[in-house]
């Protein structure tokens, strides 16, 4: 069976709802959107904070990746699989990135990404999605005290992301999640009737003429679209879907005996995230259920004085978790915190490769933290954990806590810190950039600043994928950034 409309948009995720939602007001044509997971509306799961806890199968596409190159793939690499995407499990810290971040971007040639273009964009998603601090639990509390006593300011991080210490904005009013789809979408039964939402619909590949994409095939048949195919499935999928239809590195495409429409070889190639390790501390009581998420508290340094912003983000946490977030090898069976500062603007470049060609084979992820040729993201990372581990030393932590449990005081030269790091570092979950957007005439650029894949008609890639370069804090709010430029630029 074929239908056709006329914006076919391929993942529903945290970008896809909001790009749904902007086209239906812009435009009277006909728009599909295609949701492999449920509907987040029907499922009572799906507006839990802690869906994470709940992980099945049916909520999550169970990819697994590797930290370092070479090192067999054990990283539980979360992704959502239900309508509203990885927004409807993440933990809702929401903040927007420095000016420099998207001025970086500009220079980087994204022409029309700088700050202050992007500017109306942001003030659009302050109109519609609600944001407001995190409660605060006593330990989070303390260990605001903690960087207090080392001499930081008390920050609200809505109005600046600067060096400080204070509490994660959330996208939520109170208990329940602000992500895109409930912010933009709900209630689905009041949407226009020009935007039809169809969940668990998988797509399998994108169909062209020529150069031109005219559609997709999906697991409801073949989809046809007049005016443009959006990609929004995130950026792992996307990449992958991406190469399944003959679009990214010609070798690696005729390996899995693909057709190659494209030799585009920055297809999931550049796969940036937030690479972190923990000092974990025993509490010296049982550590008191929180209000909504269990990451209540940040703080961010600027280690490097050259810096055009801060190079060092915290997430303290209120649990260790034995199963997602943490390395397996974290375990430690007793009430206990954690602070993991993340390496705020990481360099290292990861891969995005496919396993077969068949869209519904998981793709290979190697992370290949620590790979920069600098060495840059290892050392500041190694300066920030020995930061950490003296956070434990203060008035306020020692109340809280009674011993360091990892890495533990036999931890002490730069060589066992490595180890140490090297052993259980771990992800904060925002893979980025494996499409990324820039000057055409950059061989590794895949997208033009307008979005659009290189050398095609009629298909533009619009979610996580695009990022020029890693941005300072949490990426959800800077996604959905993207997705309301993007609608602009799509109509
Ligand atoms: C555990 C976790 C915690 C996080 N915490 C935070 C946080 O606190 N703050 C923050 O800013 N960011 C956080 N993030 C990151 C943030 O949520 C994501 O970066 C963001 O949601 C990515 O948006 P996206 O639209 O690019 O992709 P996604 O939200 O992943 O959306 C992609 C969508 O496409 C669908 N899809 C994929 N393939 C197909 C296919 N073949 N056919 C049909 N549909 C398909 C998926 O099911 C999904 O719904 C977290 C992420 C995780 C996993």
């Amino acid at each position: 069976m074929t239908q056709t409309c006329d914006y076919l948009i391929l993942g529903g995720g945290s970008a896809g709802c909001v790009i749904a939602r902007r086209l239906a007001e812009k435009t009277q044509g006909h728009i599909i959107m295609v949701e492999a997971g449920k509907s987040d509306e029907v499922d009572p799961a799906a507006n839990d904070l802690f869906l994470l806890d709940d992980q099945t199968a049916d909520y999550d596409w169970g990819f697994l990746a590797s930290t370092l190159s070479g090192r067999a793939p054990e990283l539980n690499y979360s992704r959502q699989k239900l309508l509203g995407g990885c927004a409807n499990h993440n933990d809702c810290a929401f903040l927007f990135p420095p000016s420099s971040d998207f001025d970086h971007w500009a220079s980087l040639g994204a022409k029309g990404w700088s700050a202050a273009d992007l500017a109306p964009y942001v003030a659009r998603i302050h109109k519609t999605v609600n944001v407001e601090l995190a409660p605060t639990h006593p330990a989070s509390r303390a260990f605001i005290e903690a960087g207090r006593e080392r001499g930081l300011p008390e920050v609200d991080f809505r109005d600046a992301i600067v060096p400080g210490v204070g509490l994660f904005p959330l996208n939520a009013r109170g208990r329940r999640r602000q992500s895109s789809s409930i912010a933009y979408l709900h209630p689905l039964s009041a949407l226009p009737k020009h935007l039809e939402i169809w969940t668990e619909t998988f797509a399998s590949k994108i169909l062209f003429e020529g150069r031109r994409a005219i559609g997709a095939a999906t697991s409801r048949g073949t989809v046809r679209a007049n005016r443009a195919v959006v990609l929004a499935c995130g950026a792992i999928q996307t990449p992958q879907l991406l190469m399944v239809s003959g679009l990214g590195p010609a070798a690696d495409l005729r390996n899995h005996g693909i057709p190659v429409i494209a030799d585009l070889p920055g297809v999931g190639r550049h796969l940036l995230d937030h690479v972190s390790a923990p000092v974990v501390w025993a509490t010296r009581e049982p550590v008191a259920p929180w209000q909504v998420c269990p990451f209540e508290a940040t703080m961010l340094l600027k280690l490097e004085d050259e810096a055009p912003a801060p190079d060092i983000l915290f997430h303290f946490g209120l649990r260790v978790r034995e199963k997602y977030g943490d390395h397996p090898r974290l375990a430690v069976g007793v009430p206990a915190v954690k602070a993991s500062p993340n390496v705020a603007r990481a360099r290292s470049e990861g891969t995005v490769r496919l396993a077969s060609s068949d869209m519904r084979d998981k793709p290979v992820i190697d992370l290949n933290y620590f790979s920069d040729p600098d060495g840059y993201d290892l050392a500041l990372l190694i300066r920030a954990m020995r930061f950490t581990r003296e956070l434990g030393h203060t008035r306020a932590m020692r109340s809280l806590c009674s011993a360091e449990l990892r890495p533990g005081p036999e931890v002490a030269s730069d060589a066992d810190w490595q180890s140490y790091i090297e052993d259980v570092c771990e992800t904060v979950y925002h893979p980025s950039g494996t499409c990324r957007m820039g000057d055409p005439a950059d061989p590794k650029v895949v997208c033009t600043p307008d979005l659009k894949l290189k050398g095609l008609d009629g298909l533009y890639v619009a979610d996580a994928s695009v990022f020029p370069s890693m941005v300072t804090v949490n990426i959800n709010a800077t996604v959905m950034t993207v997705a309301e430029k993007a609608a602009d630029l799509i109509v």
